[in-house]
């Protein structure tokens, strides 16, 4: 061997070493351009641990949807590898997780994981963008849910996932892909919570970016029944978003945002599925075409977008350490998804982007939506239980909303009109943040804190004992009327002065 010939050998053998050998992070390899049977193979290097038994984790439940979910039913072939490269016999607990007898040891662990849907279901959405999809050749939605996992005592630490793709393939997320060679994508995210709140979406390109004030926006599309409709999907997001920006008072929460957006072909009606994360939004779509895309598109763009209110930067300690395997839920689901709901109905009337008939025909569908659900129940209750409430999950997103409405009003009518929930919304998220989470038990005393003795009673009343929410009295007071037999909502014949400028600071009509 000449001396040439040696230093390559030894660079071949470090680098070797350097790929397999362990660090502080779980290092992750994601390959999805050799697939076998339709699995994506994984493989992960564990980090450093003296730990000796452990047990590996998938998750069962994942922050935004309420339902177990079980992502370790996709996995297959589970395996471990000492040093040397020989086996190390692992055992499969249930459904989700695996003992490994000797992690301290383990050089390497492998498995398969298979796709979570294959073509959109046409009546029922479920929850599939929360799943991931794996379209050999064409596109993959990768949940990192679906396909990596952690150690139950190794948390906190750092994640490297290295993506093998096709050549033609981009990465749309919103954590940033470094690109090593045509085939080879790097991502870091700082810990678990930090990669799964971030999909990515692995296609030909169709993406346009749009500057929202502060934001930078991605909107990703893929359909494979058309192309190049990302500027077109993108226009519209950007008039929904300013509007979005200007009710925020001017500045978004965050300044980098991902849409990725999938589109596919079926024979008749409208499916929509979307999930909401940090800095980005997956959207799901059913439709036969294109036409009524844009629309759908704007309603659940609208909701997602305003999570990055809450619960991405108001939320509880639940939430911030949420625990994949077994979650203990926060009791303030009324705020997460009532108020994000809320602010979506309320926004565009807010911004003059409809008339006053058109925000009472909201009104009028909450109040219809609700019919269908217990609503004597406490919200706080069902949020915590929310798992198990299945039935009454929806209501959130009904009596949620007009919760949120009638503190809105309160607000204003304590306030003479100059502090809504739109104002308070912005004090909670200065107060707290993405890194900064607030205790269950202290959120109602801290609103009111920030707002006025009354409002306790406010949440005593509507949200923890569930009693009936007081339309008619609230919508009152900004001179609006509201027949309960009939469930219509109307402009009064005679407004006050006073019922007229409560309105004004309320909806600006
Ligand atoms: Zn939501």
């Amino acid at each position: 061997m000449n001396k040439f010939l040696l230093i390559v050998a030894i660079l071949i053998c470090s680098t070797r070493l350097s790929a397999q050998s362990q660090t502080n992070k779980y290092q992750y390899k994601i390959d999805l351009l050799n697939m076998r049977d339709n699995r994506v193979q994984v493989s992960l290097v564990p980090p450093k641990t003296n730990q000796r038994e452990a047990k590996f984790v998938m998750p069962k439940l994942i922050p935004g949807y309420y339902d177990a979910m079980n992502f370790g039913q996709y996995v297959s072939a589970f395996k471990a590898f000492n040093k040397k490269g020989e086996p190390i016999t692992v055992k499969r607990l249930d459904t989700n997780t695996w003992i490994v007898p000797d992690l301290k040891n383990t050089a390497r662990i492998t498995y398969e994981v298979s796709s979570g849907w294959e073509d959109l279901p046409q009546n029922t959405p479920g929850a599939k963008s929360a799943e991931s999809t794996f379209k050999k050749d064409k596109l993959f939605i990768l949940n990192y849910n679906a396909l990596v996992g952690y150690f139950e005592k190794v948390r906190n630490k750092g994640y490297k996932v290295t993506v093998k793709k096709n050549r033609e393939f981009y990465p749309s997320s919103a954590l940033e892909y470094t690109h090593q060679n045509d085939t080879i994508d790097v991502v870091s995210a700082k810990d678990y919570r930090h990669l799964v709140d971030a999909p990515v979406m692995y296609c030909v390109p169709d993406t346009t970016w749009i500057t929202v004030g502060n934001a930078k926006v991605l909107v990703s599309f893929y359909s494979q029944s058309h192309q190049s409709y990302s500027k077109t999907l993108a226009s519209r997001l950007d008039t929904i978003l300013r509007s979005q920006q200007a009710y925020l008072g001017g500045r978004l929460p965050v300044n980098e945002y991902a849409f990725l957006i999938y589109h596919e072909k079926i024979p008749r009606g409208l499916m929509a599925d979307g999930l909401e994360h940090s800095n980005s939004t997956v959207c799901l779509y059913g439709s036969e075409t294109l036409d009524q895309l844009p629309e759908a598109l704007i309603d659940v763009a609208s909701h997602e977008f305003f999570h990055i209110l809450t619960p991405l930067n108001i939320h509880s300690k639940e939430v911030q350490d949420f625990n994949f395997l077994n979650p203990v839920l926060s009791r303030h689901l009324w705020l997460y998804e009532g108020m994000t709901e809320y602010a979506t109905m309320h926004m565009p009337i807010k911004q003059r982007m409809i008339s006053l008939q058109q925000f009472a025909k909201k009104i009028e569908a909450k109040i219809k939506g609700m019919e269908g659900f217990d609503n004597n129940l406490s919200m706080t209750v069902m949020s915590t239980n929310a798992i198990k409430r299945q039935d009454q999950y929806m209501n959130f997103y009904q009596k949620g909303a007009l919760i949120g409405l009638c503190l809105d009003i309160r607000l204003r009518e304590l306030s003479n009109g100059k502090l809504g929930t739109q104002e308070l919304m912005q004090k909670l998220v200065k107060k707290y943040g993405p890194e900064k989470a607030f205790k269950d038990e202290d959120l109602f005393n801290v609103i009111t804190a920030f707002t006025f003795p009354e409002i306790r009673q406010f949440f005593k009343d509507y949200v923890e004992e569930g009693q009936t929410i007081s339309l008619k009295e609230s919508l009152m007071k900004v001179g609006l009327d509201y027949d309960e037999a009939a469930k219509t909502v109307f402009e009064m014949n005679n407004p006050s002065s006073g019922q007229l400028s409560l309105r004004k600071a309320w909806i600006n009509q």
